[in-house]
């Protein structure tokens, strides 16, 4: 038995090996982020097997370079952690959810207990089993899984993480930042990093920010809070949470007006130029097209078509594709004109213009807290860097349209965001306001500015079709599109024939349309409701849904246990699979105990989320170089297992046996399409094919002994510009990473969006929203980006929470992952709320004194730091450090449970909406607004105890 308190080490690295024993040093990939970094493991043979003696970052890994954090160094201690979990758990009966009350059982008595169940499910009503996960890389089996069983009822965490971020760079310029795409600062003179503390790119951003500060270049930081790498930042910009997005329009009106925008790319790159209807009628506001058939079909939001332009030179209407803009065409990118049919039309940009002319610098000043002087500065730098301090790589390439290019364009001003712009309910149009900011200064795929990483560019839209009918869900049929897609138009929403959703969190339907990731926070609440149905069994793979990764954390854990008329669960078959005892462990009927990242297989695939570099993709693998720890089995073994047991198609050969031994055989073996599987490395029977070929029975030995990495490098000539070049777009059809070789023109204009609101409008035919949802899709699915207040505001009283609230993610810890590192637990074991010492005085608190801070959804009594790194507006403290009392296996009073806080408990899931509730989310995509919350402080009473409030009953720790 571990203790905690005993001053003996819970492991001595510096210990020596047993006399004689050997040392071996492994190499596999970090999870204790999910930057996903090379490491090596010192292993030192004990007698009874390898134990690890320390870990260090692998030089030889193209990603992190040998670099490593804190919380890489410390996986040491995850592995000998006393809250793993190491066999199966049932749930005693009697016991209620929540106390923690188990009984061991074996793998069989799981498998078949979890078998039986789910096979009754899937041979009657399939969308009864919801599947959500946690911040795990293999979305594309849990995916596919999801698919084979046939439910609908699935997402990762990406809903209430940054979809965003990922959705409307996506639907804009192709690829997103982070995984999809990054800053090139090793170009790049100025760099303007805003909504981001930590990073996921962790390792890699702070190795080039080095860089690029060595270097010289100038570094921005626009954030409400200053740490993480604003503290290197060589101006620190306060702005108010939720109002980049009228920063961004501020910042676009100002570089309109004064010209300093990049007008060839825009002509030839961007659907600018592009004709928009402007006559009352059921195509106002979608792009004018040829109608001759030849040309091509109109457009579906997905494919490029017969759009059109107007050449100022010949003052006539051209097409702009399929054959591009043609030779000494100059396309308007501004004024009205008329077709010959006499509609009424106008270049994109001319709209966008005209959007932004009341977006001043002062209107943005009284939103953001930015001094309009400011403003306009900023937009002078950014323009006069990306335009004037311009140069040219010697670098050929041909785009799309056959034009050969002697050069590259260098755009050298890089922008960097994340969480910050995303987590709002008006994330998306601002991430729109950003990714166009991006593109007028054309800096898309351009040296200096945003680089794509493969396989993105992605179209817009991505050809990912998901479910749009109900009939596609049969008993013990996989469904025959993706549960998660990027729809395109109201047709490809997942929608009852009345409108209502047919997803249990509501994603994809007339509430969330573009909810490409889901969403996993309102998951219990809806199934708790029945809202639009009961489900059976929700499994939940490493997400902490009963404590941090829920907002109103005390509602969600009593929903848990919440239980109808007839005295049975209202969710009746929770199964929680995780390698530690979080706080949700405690509320499940069944545990399944993962392995660690050291102990299994895992793959970092281009099918999923690979590690691609700018100049080429890269994939990577985990390899176990310790055994696993007592019965703990992978989760991608047991849905392998359970896959097989089930007999899905794909996991079953024609004969009705088992497909696949095991996960890494699934790995080498499967094959989404002929020669493409999930890693693309040492293909072909011999090895010797690279991004496709056969299956290589030996594949995973190539990968353990090559750093567990395949990086390979594209010709120079595919390095920039993929959006449009000719190369590229035929290499990466080749490759399998897109379905087609057609250009991705920028989406400054959405037509997309359009197609949503004139279905709101009641303009086309079709599928039409439900009447209570049809003002706020036709606001919300504006094609041009503009700035609103984040949704709670106006279900706030502003007056009595004034204040901002919000969390970001420390450096040495990752959500709650490492709550139990003996380690990282020395860095942050508490937290406290950072408040500016001006607004601390007036509200009469002191630094270290003890407050109330309350919203109009809840209370939370906690510690206060006055910080001069936060502006005034705002407060804000670490996420997920505060931990319920005894879970995690922390000593019971431990300081995660009596100093330690979440601000979860002032956030709710729901806001008011007519007269009931919506999710309180994006109402785009679906992103949860965790960082709209409005609050209030207050010191607390001289006799309160010097606790943090709400305290929950003590976990007794998965005891058995
Ligand atoms: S940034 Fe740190 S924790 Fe994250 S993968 Fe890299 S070494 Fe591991």
């Amino acid at each position: 038995m571990f203790k905690f308190l005993s001053r003996e080490p819970l492991h001595d690295p510096l210990a020596s090996p047993a006399s004689g024993a050997a040392t071996e040093v492994k190499t596999t990939t970090c999870y204790m982020c999910a930057c996903r970094c090379g490491i090596r493991v010192h292993l030192r043979d004990t007698g009874n097997g390898p134990e690890v003696r320390y870990i260090d970052g692998n030089p030889n890994h193209p990603l992190n370079q040998g670099v490593i954090c804190a919380k890489g160094a410390s996986g040491i201690m995850k592995q000998v952690s006393p809250a793993r979990l190491t066999q199966p758990l049932r749930r005693k009966q009697g016991a209620e959810r929540g106390d923690g009350e188990f009984e061991p059982i074996s793998w069989d008595e799981a498998f078949e207990m979890l078998t039986e169940r789910l096979a009754k499910i899937r041979a009657t009503d399939p969308k009864k089993f919801a599947l959500f996960t946690g911040r795990d890389q293999m979305q594309a089996l849990t995916g596919l899984f999801a698919r084979q069983f046939g439910t609908p009822n699935y997402a990762a965490h990406g809903g209430f993480c940054s979809v965003n971020m990922a959705a409307g760079m996506i639907y804009t310029v192709g690829g997103s930042f982070w995984e999809f795409g990054g800053p090139d600062l090793d170009r790049a003179k100025l760099f303007v990093m805003i909504g981001t503390a930590e990073d996921h790119h962790s390792n890699p951003m702070k190795i080039a920010l080095s860089k690029f500060k060595r270097a010289g270049g100038r570094f921005i930081s626009i954030n409400p809070v200053r740490t993480g790498y604003s503290a290197i930042a060589d101006e620190w910009i306060p702005i108010k949470p939720g109002t980049d997005g009228a920063l961004f329009m501020a910042l676009l009106h100002e570089l309109i007006a004064s010209e300093r925008v990049d007008h060839a790319f825009l002509k030839r790159f961007t659907n600018a130029p592009q004709l928009v209807v402007l006559d009352d009628c059921a195509r106002q506001g979608l792009f004018a097209f040829d109608p001759n058939p030849e040309k091509g079909p109109p457009g579906d939001g997905r494919n490029p078509h017969n759009k059109l332009v107007w050449c100022k030179a010949t003052r006539q209407v051209l097409n702009a594709y399929p054959e591009g803009i043609a030779d000494g065409c100059d396309p308007a990118l501004e004024g009205h004109y008329q077709l010959a049919d006499g509609t009424r039309v106008a270049p994109a940009f001319q709209l966008l213009r005209e959007r932004v002319a009341e977006c001043t610098p002062q209107w943005a000043s009284a939103i953001t807290g930015i001094a309009a002087e400011r403003i306009r500065a900023l937009a002078r730098e950014m323009g006069e860097t990306a335009l004037t301090q311009a140069f040219e790589l010697p670098i050929e390439w041909t785009d799309a349209w056959g034009k050969l290019h002697k050069t590259t364009q260098a755009r050298p001003v890089a922008f960097h965001a994340m969480r910050g712009l995303a987590a709002h309910s008006n994330g998306f149009q601002t991430v729109r306001a950003l990714a166009v900011l991006m593109s007028v200064l054309g800096t898309i795929d351009a040296p200096g500015g945003f680089r794509h990483k493969a396989p993105y560019p992605r179209h817009i839209v991505p050809n990912y079709r998901a479910f749009n009918s109900p009939e596609m869900i049969q008993p013990n049929t996989p469904l025959n599109a993706a549960p998660l897609g990027f729809p395109a138009n109201p047709d490809e929403l997942a929608i009852n024939p009345d409108g209502s959703p047919i997803r249990i969190d509501h994603a994809f339907s007339w509430e969330h349309p573009l909810s490409a990731h889901g969403l996993m926070h309102n998951v219990i609440t809806n199934a708790a409701k029945g809202d639009p149905y009961r489900i059976d069994t929700l499994l939940i793979f490493m997400a902490n849904m009963a404590w941090n990764s829920s907002m109103n954390t005390m509602a969600v854990r009593e929903m848990l246990n919440r239980k109808d008329e007839s005295g049975e669960h209202v969710i009746p078959f929770l199964v929680v699979c995780d390698a530690f005892q979080s706080e949700t462990v405690a509320f499940a009927d069944l545990v399944l105990p993962d392995t660690t990242y050291l102990e299994r297989h895992d793959v970092m695939s281009m099918l999923d989320r690979p590690i691609s570099e700018f100049d080429g993709p890269v994939d990577s693998v985990r390899v176990p170089v310790v055994p696993p720890s007592g019965q703990c089995k992978p989760f991608q073994e047991v849905l392998i297992e359970l896959g097989s047991r089930l007999k899905f198609p794909a996991f079953t050969t024609a004969e009705g046996t088992r497909k696949f031994k095991d996960y890494p055989d699934f790995i080498v073996n499967f094959q989404p399409q002929p020669g493409i599987g999930f890693l693309m490395g040492w293909r072909g029977a011999d090895g010797q094919s690279h991004l496709r070929g056969e299956p290589n029975p030996r594949q995973w030995e190539m990968y353990a002994k090559n750093d567990c990495v395949f990086q390979y490098h594209m010709p120079e000539s595919m390095h920039y510009m993929r959006n449009w070049n000719r190369a590229y777009l035929d290499f990466a059809k080749e490759k399998g990473w897109r379905q087609k070789n057609d250009p991705v023109q920028l989406a400054i204009y959405s037509d997309t969006l359009q197609s949503f609101r004139l279905a709101a409008q009641g303009r086309t035919a079709g599928r039409r929203p439900p009447e209570h949802l049809r003002e706020r899709i036709a606001t919300y699915f504006d094609p041009l980006p503009f700035w609103y207040a984040p949704l709670e505001e106006a279900a706030t009283d502003l007056q009595a929470y004034p204040l901002n609230a919000i969390t970001q993610r420390p450096m040495a810890m990752y959500h709650s992952w490492d709550s139990q590192n003996a380690w990282l637990r020395q860095i942050h074991s508490h937290n406290y709320l950072q408040v500016n010492p001006l607004t601390a005085q007036a509200a009469g608190i002191a630094d270290g004194g003890w407050c109330w801070v309350e919203s109009q959804w809840g209370k939370v009594r906690c510690m206060v730091r006055h910080s001069e790194a936060v502006e005034p507006g705002t407060v804000w403290t670490w996420n997920a450090i505060g931990k319920a009392d005894g879970a995690w296996r922390l000593a019971p009073g431990a300081d995660e449970a009596r100093k330690g806080f979440l601000l979860n408990h002032l956030i709710s899931e729901e806001l008011p909406f007519g007269a009931g509730t919506i999710s309180n989310s994006d109402p785009i995509t679906g992103q949860a607004g965790w960082y709209d919350v409005r609050v209030r402080i207050r010191p607390a009473a001289p006799e309160e105890p010097e606790v943090t409030f709400p305290q929950v009953a003590t976990v007794p720790g998965g005891k058995s």
